[in-house]
């Protein structure tokens, strides 16, 4: 028998800790012969704190609001009497056993229906301090299979699955790799950004928390391709158990010689630090983050040149995110035609959301391109809290729009979102009801990303402030008609002439808002409120 606990963040913040504290003690107490074990978020995070228990020839069963309370009725039901507790089950896993009758099996799920489970496979089902559960999950095959081909053929391969950045920007991933291939340098670096910091944002702690290695992996893939021997993460240091299960693997990696020099005997040399970031938020722009590896204060570079000719220590660099170097073991492993069969004609594969606002189901989920928001916030999701009523979802972190009901059929996609007036972000969903005030919305956003300015150039610097007083004045029942004139102007020469994505983007939930939810500015504007 087997029991397994979510030491993801969700599963600690909700008291996971504890729980694997009542069950050894339990399982001490009735002398029970039991392997206990932890693992990562299952995506779940509304029925965390999540336990897992699996006997011999049995499906294996994974409970959900688990407190310390509960765990001896768990143990002598399901370990000692073998009868599952039916209604604190959330799913369950067969295998080659039979299922049980009136659990629902994880694929066919209301939460699991209409996900796909790639580059989240792993999360909630190995233990990711674990090298060895990671190798017997085909760990590391993509990296073997990588060093056994030309490296233009890895960048060819990465090309043809037709993956893109998974950071929000959407560029292709081997055209990006190729550039670096191209550039001249005697040293070139891989570098992961993992300085994810939108407010209702975990998808990139998730992968780091629950599959370190194949962001190792990624990058590995990456480093031989582009032919660089050095590679560099840079994860906020509000990630502790991220920064330290990355350590883990490394280390892990390093002393079995799937990282370091010579690697599995191909003559391939790479090394992997971790530099934790200092919390600001703009440093998750590329040219910034590089500035803040090197020591200096993070602030973005005029491009060009870019960080493919000329990124760390001036040196061609290759930035990826999280996500997408996680996808790239997958890749190799199973090929760019299985990658490429998923999703949409002009954005293939996956894409990890998490799902936060006035929703049922607040987790972290993973579907294929060109599924519709609706069928994200109201199957995968669950709907409206308290059967309330939709208003608004806004999509790709604090730059992101908000958009009405009326675009809830529009297809996930990088294209589709950015002509709606949003962008794809790196994967935040934040859905909001018929309470919300959508021109408080706007001025919470744009709080964020005007505290965030790094002030280099003006137009971010002087243009969101100036924003930020008229929206205050409104909500302060002051404003004028004029106002919004006001606003949709320096919206538009905010986006045209800031320097960097930050400013180009901070406008998007005034643009939006004005566009979808105008009544809403002009009643306070008329009513005084
Ligand atoms: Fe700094 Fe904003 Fe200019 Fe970006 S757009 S460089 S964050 S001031």
């Amino acid at each position: 028998p087997r029991i397994v606990v979510g030491l993801g963040t969700c599963g600690i913040a909700s008291g996971g800790g504890k729980v694997m504290e009542a069950i050894k003690e339990e399982v001490a107490a009735r002398g029970l012969d039991i392997d206990i074990d932890f693992t990562s978020c299952i995506g779940m995070c509304y029925r965390e704190p999540m336990v897992e228990i699996a006997l011999p020839g049995a499906a294996s069963v994974v409970y959900g609001d688990i407190f310390p309370d509960k765990v001896a009725q768990l143990l002598d039901s399901h370990v000692i009497n073998k009868t599952p507790v039916y209604e604190w089950a959330a799913i369950q896993i067969p295998g080659e056993a039979t299922p049980y009758e009136g659990i629902d099996i994880m694929e066919q799920s209301p939460y699991y229906e209409k996900q796909v489970r790639s580059v989240t496979s792993r999360l909630g089902r190995t233990n990711p301090e674990n090298i060895g559960e990671y190798i017997a999950t085909g760990g590391y095959e993509g990296l073997e299979k990588a060093l056994g081909m030309e490296r233009q053929a890895v960048i060819d391969e990465v090309k043809k699955s037709g993956l893109r950045g998974r950071g929000g920007g959407g560029f292709s991933t081997g055209m990006k790799w190729q550039f670096v291939y191209n550039a001249q340098g005697d040293k070139k670096y891989a570098v992961c950004n993992a300085d994810e910091g939108d407010p209702g944002a975990f998808m990139d702690r998730s992968v780091l928390e629950g599959d370190p290695h194949a962001i190792l992996e990624g990058m590995m893939i990456a480093g031989y391709a582009i032919g660089a021997d050095e590679g560099c993460i840079y994860c906020r240091a509000e990630y502790p158990l991220a920064i330290r299960r990355l350590n883990l693997a490394i280390a892990q990696a390093e002393e079995l010689g799937i990282l370091g020099e010579n690697i599995l005997d191909s003559g391939f040399n790479f090394h992997i630090r971790i530099k934790a970031g200092a919390g600001a938020f703009v440093c998750g722009e590329e040219t910034a983050l590089l500035n803040s590896i090197e020591g200096k204060r993070g602030m973005p570079r005029v491009r060009p040149p870019f960080p493919a000719n000329s990124g760390l220590w001036e040196k061609p660099t290759c930035l990826n995110n999280v996500e997408t170097y996680a996808n790239v073991p997958f890749i190799l492993r199973k090929g760019a035609d299985w990658y490429a069969a998923m999703g949409t004609e002009k954005s293939k594969g996956s894409k990890v959301f998490c799902l936060t606002g006035k929703i049922n189901k607040t987790g972290l989920c993973e579907v294929p391109m060109g599924i519709t928001l609706r069928e994200v916030i109201f199957n995968v999701a669950g709907g409206i809290q308290g059967g309330g009523k939709f208003k608004a979802v806004q999509s790709g972190g604090p730059s992101g729009g908000c958009l009405p009901e009326s675009k809830l059929d529009l297809k996930i996609d990088y294209e589709s979102l950015t002509e709606a007036g949003s962008m794809m972000g790196s994967g935040g969903l934040v859905v909001m009801d018929q309470t919300t005030c959508m021109v408080d919305v706007a001025k919470f956003f744009l709080n964020f990303t005007q505290n965030e300015s790094c002030g280099k150039c003006t137009p971010c610097r002087e243009g969101t402030k100036r924003m930020l007083e008229i929206l205050q004045k409104i909500c302060d029942g002051k404003g004028e008609m004029e106002d919004l004139d006001t606003l949709d102007r320096l919206s538009r020469v905010i986006k045209n002439s800031a320097l960097c994505g930050l400013g180009q983007t901070c406008p998007n939930p005034i643009i939006s808002t004005l566009e979808y939810f105008r009544d809403e500015y002009v009643a306070h504007i008329v009513d005084k409120r």
